[in-house]
Formats: structure tokens, sequence, C-alpha cells
């Protein structure tokens, strides 16, 4: 595909980053993401084809996409998940094609997305205590989840592997000096993500956010840090320990947000175009594609969607509004 104009938004913001989520399933019900019940699944026919992501994707990296991340609901309980990887790993002009995943069955699949062409793989992890991890999860699975990301580090080619953890109050206080002996004595980079109001059971308050820079001072009073330069459409701080190998990452939508140097997109996993987490409209791209548009008729849809991307996120001001889809189905 010929090399197009590069996307950007209304705002001067260069578009290079894709996020495609392919699927809404889960095999996890995190507190801060699903109900304990699940959510109603996407019927299959509504859900983007391999190919169909496939010629999405080709059209967004010829628009200017360089960073392709693959993520869900969890994107390892989609069959035959590698052969997409496969297949998008093929596509010439993407720079970089990362997952993010619970872990889960990554014991299982490490070396098919080794083979398929995984580039990075960043793995949720919020607990390192295993009934902790049960409590946040609902699921009793960080053995399995350590077997996994212990498989897929096996691999050398896999740089960076990051653990992330979300930050919420009253929970992730007692993990922070964990998770930072964990960064230290392991080659996982640990970022941890404040809490958004992105949850299915609504629990999330300005006051249950447990800001990046309270975790920071707690582990910087036991293990000093020193920041590291960082790319300006970079959504983490990231820090190294003065005195010991590793590093640990803050990512503060919430008490920092980064909007004015995002550089983001996300597709669904039916196929709609959202050009913020916390966008109140989405475009659909399934309709057409399916409907027989040509490339120049897609693009002319993203083009439009992605001249209206929002200025920021409203998460601190009043009458902010939630979106109806909530994490899980948003693809994070
Ligand atoms: N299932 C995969 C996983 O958990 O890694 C991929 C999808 S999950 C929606 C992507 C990321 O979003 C995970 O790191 C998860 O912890 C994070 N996340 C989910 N709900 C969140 C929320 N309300 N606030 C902040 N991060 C959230
Ligand atoms: Fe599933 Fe990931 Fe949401 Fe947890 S955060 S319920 S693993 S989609």
């Amino acid at each position: 595909m010929d090399v197009l104009d590069p996307l950007t938004d209304g705002h001067g913001r260069r578009i290079s980053d894709l996020r495609v989520s392919v699927t809404d399933r889960c095999n996890f019900r995190c507190q801060y993401c699903m109900p304990a019940d699940g959510l109603p699944w996407l019927d299959r026919e509504e859900v983007l084809r391999f190919e169909e992501i496939e010629r999405l994707v080709e059209l967004f990296v010829a628009l200017g996409v360089e960073d392709l991340r693959l993520t869900g609901g969890e994107p390892l309980v989609r069959r035959d998940f590698p052969r997409l990887v496969s297949m998008l790993a093929a596509i010439d002009g993407l720079e970089d094609l990362s997952l993010t995943t619970n872990g889960y069955l990554l014991e299982r699949d490490a070396m098919a997305l080794v083979d398929a062409g995984i580039g990075r793989i960043n793995v949720s992890i919020d607990s390192l205590q295993r009934d902790r991890f049960f409590q946040m999860t609902r699921r009793d699975a960080l053995p399995q989840v350590l077997r996994g990301i212990e498989a897929i580090a096996a691999f050398p080619q896999i740089h960076p592997i990051k653990v992330n953890a979300v930050a919420m109050r009253d929970f992730t206080e007692v993990e922070a000096l964990r998770f930072a002996e964990f960064a230290r004595s392991t080659k996982f980079q640990v970022r941890f993500i404040e809490f958004m109001p992105l949850d299915a059971d609504r629990s999330w308050r300005p006051d249950t956010v447990l800001a990046g820079e309270e975790l920071r001072a707690m582990i910087d009073a036991v293990h000093p840090l020193e920041e590291l330069p960082r790319k300006p459409s970079a959504t983490a701080r990231v820090f190294r320990f003065r005195d010991s190998e590793g590093e640990i990452g803050f990512i503060n939508p919430v008490s920092e947000p980064f909007c004015a140097d995002c550089n983001r997109v996300r597709l669904t996993a039916d196929g709609r175009l959202r050009t913020c987490l916390f966008s109140l409209h989405e475009t659909d791209l399934r309709g057409p594609l399916r409907a027989g548009a040509d490339d120049g008729e897609l693009e002319e849809i993203i083009r439009a969607a992605v001249w209206r991307k929002e200025l920021k996120h409203r998460i601190n001001e009043p009458g902010f509004r939630r979106p109806a889809r909530t994490m899980s189905a948003i693809g994070g």
C-alpha cells in the first residue's frame, strides 16, 4: 500500500500508535475492570475477523501508524491468536508490535507468539501475593501468571517485558515495596497505572486513586530513584534505582494527564474507532468495511474521526461523563 499523508488530529497531534482489541472476552474478573459475573459478550459475527483487522491495520500503517498494541478483553482467549500476530507482523512499515495480557495463558502460548513475531509483551499483575492477587482479579491465578511471564522471559528477543499494576488506594500501598524488590531482582520493568473511571462496577471515586507520586515517594524513601529521560508521547515516567539494576515506572493519567502529547487511537473488537479512552462518540469502521468500502473511503472516515480527537479527558472536571463502554470492552 502507498504511504499516505500522516494522520493528524485537529489539535496538531500526529497519530502513530494504534491499540487493537481482539476480543471483549476475558478469563479474569478484575475489580477495576469487569463485574464478578462478566459482561454480555459480543456475538461472534460482531467481532472483526482476522482478515478485517489485517486490512484496517494495513491502512493505519499507510497513514503513519508505527506502533501497534494488541489487547482486549484477554487477547490470548481469542482462538488462534498467534496466527493473527503473524499476519500483522508481516505488515510493511509496522515498527513495533506488542501485546498486553493478563498472562494466564502465556505459558501455553509463549513460543507460538515469539514464532509469530510479537515484539514486546506487558503482563498485568496487581499483587505479588497469591491471596491479594485473587482478591483483585477474582481468580486464584498468580502462580500460573508467574509461570507465564517466566516462559516469555526465556526468549531474550522479547524485550523489554513490563509488568503493569493498577494502583488503587487501600490496596496497592502494601504492594509498592514488594514490586520495587521485584523490579530490582528481575529484568521486568514494573509500572503502576492509576485507577481510571472505566470499571464496570462503577466503584471509582477520586479518592480511590492512589497517585503515582505517592507510590514513587514511598519507594524512593527506601530505594532512591533517579528519573530517566522520556519521549514526549511516553505515558510512563520511568525511574532507575540509584543503587541497583531495575526500572520502575508510573503512569499517572488522573493526577498528571498526558493528553497534550497523546498520539494514540483505539479500535474495539467490534470495529469501532475510539480517539480517546474516554470518548463519548465512536466511529464505525466495520459497517463500511463489510459494505465493501474501498481504501480511499475508509481513509476518509478515519481521517475525519481522528481530526475530531478529544483535546483531553475531563476526569478531573465537574460534569465528567464516563463512556458507556468499560475498560474490557474498549481495549486498554
Ligand atoms: N486483559 C489484558 C490485561 O489485563 O492485561 C488486556 C486488557 S486490560 C483492559 C489492559 C490494561 O488495562 C491492564 O493492564 C489493566 O490492568 C488495565 N486496566 C483495566 N481497567 C482499568 C482501570 N479502571 N483503570 C486503570 N487501568 C485499568
Ligand atoms: Fe480481564 Fe484485563 Fe479486564 Fe482484568 S483487566 S478483567 S484481565 S480485561
